[in-house]
């Protein structure tokens, strides 16, 4: 089948509306917000309404020979979503139906295309939490999240996507629907196929439902922030944290150039201190005097640590101006250019090391680079700052996202925690996990989808 039948087929499985061709509008399908990642141009963007017009889709595009990237709403920061010539575009965003909360049960069955805060807004109002929120949850998909196995601030207590999975169904590459996992508490019949799925970047199959479980909703949280005069101070304070066994619901970290990034944009002080080079916020939503106790003993421990400030508050709304200050950085960091986030993750005992090593590369490539971090698990975003006009400019942006990745690799972390491998890191997976790891994902490829017509070329290629 030529790709002109296949459009006409694809129209009249699906309808006319749901299968875009114009050169304008495929375009706006073809990447996502990782300009560092090279995209292609679309044959067509589908938009199928159900299960059955996705199988139909797959089917049609297996018989043409024409791979399928799989598509949420494109707020990924790795070029995963990202279009390759010729390609069929498989948006899921109309897939977007929360079929059934349990409460009973504490799980829900949610489609791909449901928007996270849509989903969380949806069970919040049965008492329940469903706990992943990448920080751009008031628009990426459950799909997305579920591909890419997102994380966000609240990780350090209930971990990402893939801990709260029980099932999924996927479309595999000849059109059959796997229905996978559980909605029971435990089972371990068969292998995991579920969380082989989960952070497969499009890569295996076609996504079009999940049953998830979900959380007591937790107590309106408490917040401390504490500022340090060294950065290795912070560090050794996220490390105490570890290791006296606390898990608050959040810590996070800014470096100095984030402090002041978002002080500026904020046109606030926020009590740092002019010499102060790392900020820790954290939070407990176990409410009450547990809340307490827990926000007690991490201000102790910031404290023994050599915090210059240490501060808590039980207000709800003081509580969220706080934590303002961290939301704000990447909007910042706008006021001096285009920002590119990177994403390493590294272990909880060598951040400071990890900052010092953002410094240097700043310094050598002379661009700004913020970083702010997950602390609680490691994960940091070293964000660099360029003029997208200035060819030069691009380039020494690129060989500090490359040398961040160097750094997080040799203080023995991992090249992605949380944004995927998607288009910009295929030559770092190889690098982290071998040739042997290398093998077995070829395998796991080459066995679910034989004809490499899921999302090619992304993550690793077939060669
Ligand atoms: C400002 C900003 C902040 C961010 N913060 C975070 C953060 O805190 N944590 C975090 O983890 N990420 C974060 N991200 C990255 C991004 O939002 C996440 O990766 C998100 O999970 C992507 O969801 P999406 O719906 O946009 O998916 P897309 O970007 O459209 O797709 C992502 C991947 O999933 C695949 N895919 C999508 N749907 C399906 C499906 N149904 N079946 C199979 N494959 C599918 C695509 O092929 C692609 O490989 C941030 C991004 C931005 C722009």
């Amino acid at each position: 089948m030529g790709n002109e039948a296949l459009v006409t087929r694809l129209r009249d499985l699906l309808g006319r509306q749901a299968v875009l061709t114009d050169s304008d509008v495929t375009a706006s399908y073809a990447r996502d917000m990782m300009p560092l990642a090279p995209s292609g141009k679309p044959l067509a963007v589908v938009l199928p309404a159900n299960v059955e017009q996705v199988q139909a889709v797959v089917k049609a595009c297996a018989e043409a020979g024409v791979p399928i990237v799989p598509r949420g709403a494109g707020s990924g920061l790795s070029g995963a979503a990202n279009a390759i010539d010729g390609c069929v575009t498989l948006s899921l965003t109309k897939l977007n139906e929360i079929v059934e909360i349990d409460p009973g049960n504490r799980l829900a069955v949610v489609q791909p295309g449901v928007v996270n805060l849509d989903f969380r807004n949806a069970v919040e109002k049965h008492g329940l939490f469903y706990p992943p929120d990448p920080s751009s949850y008031d628009w990426c998909t459950i799909g997305g999240n579920l591909s890419t196995n997102a994380g966000g601030l609240c990780c350090v207590k209930y971990g990402v996507t893939t801990d709260s999975v029980l099932g999924l169904e996927v479309v595999l590459a000849d059109g059959s629907l796997l229905k996978t996992g559980r909605r029971t508490v435990k089972g371990v019949a068969g292998y995991d196929l579920a969380r082989l799925f989960v952070g497969s970047e499009g890569t295996l199959g076609v996504i079009t439902q999940a049953t998830v479980q979900l959380k007591p909703l937790p107590q309106a949280p408490a917040t401390l922030v504490a500022g340090f005069n060294t950065t290795e101070a912070a560090g050794e304070a996220v490390a105490r944290v570890v290791r006296e066994g606390l898990v608050p619901s959040l810590l996070e970290i800014m470096d100095a150039s984030s402090i002041k990034a978002s002080e500026a944009y904020l046109k606030t002080d926020l009590g740092a201190g002019s010499d102060c080079r790392a900020l820790l916020l954290g939070q407990s939503d176990a409410g009450g005097e547990v809340a307490r106790r827990e926000l007690a003993a991490l201000e102790q421990i910031c404290v023994d640590c050599g915090a210059d400030l240490a501060y808590t508050t039980d207000d709800v709304e003081e509580g969220r101006m706080l934590l303002q200050a961290r939301r704000v950085v990447l909007t910042a960091l706008e006021t001096y250019g285009v920002w590119l986030t990177d994403d390493v993750c590294v272990p909880r005992t060598r951040i400071a090391e990890l900052i010092h090593g953002c410094e240097k590369i700043s310094e050598e490539v002379g661009l700004r680079i913020a970083v702010v971090g997950h602390a609680g698990d490691g994960n940091m975003h070293p964000t660099i700052v360029y003029q997208p006009d200035n060819p030069d400019e691009f380039a020494r942006a690129r060989r500090a996202f490359d040398e961040i990745l160097e750094v997080g690799l040799s203080l023995g972390g991992t090249v992605t925690g949380e944004h995927g491998v998607g288009k910009i890191k295929r030559e770092w997976l190889e690098r982290e996990i071998g040739p042997i790891g290398m093998r077995v994902h070829r395998q796991i490829k080459q066995a679910l989808d034989p004809e490499n017509l899921f999302n090619p070329g992304s993550m690793f290629s077939m060669t």
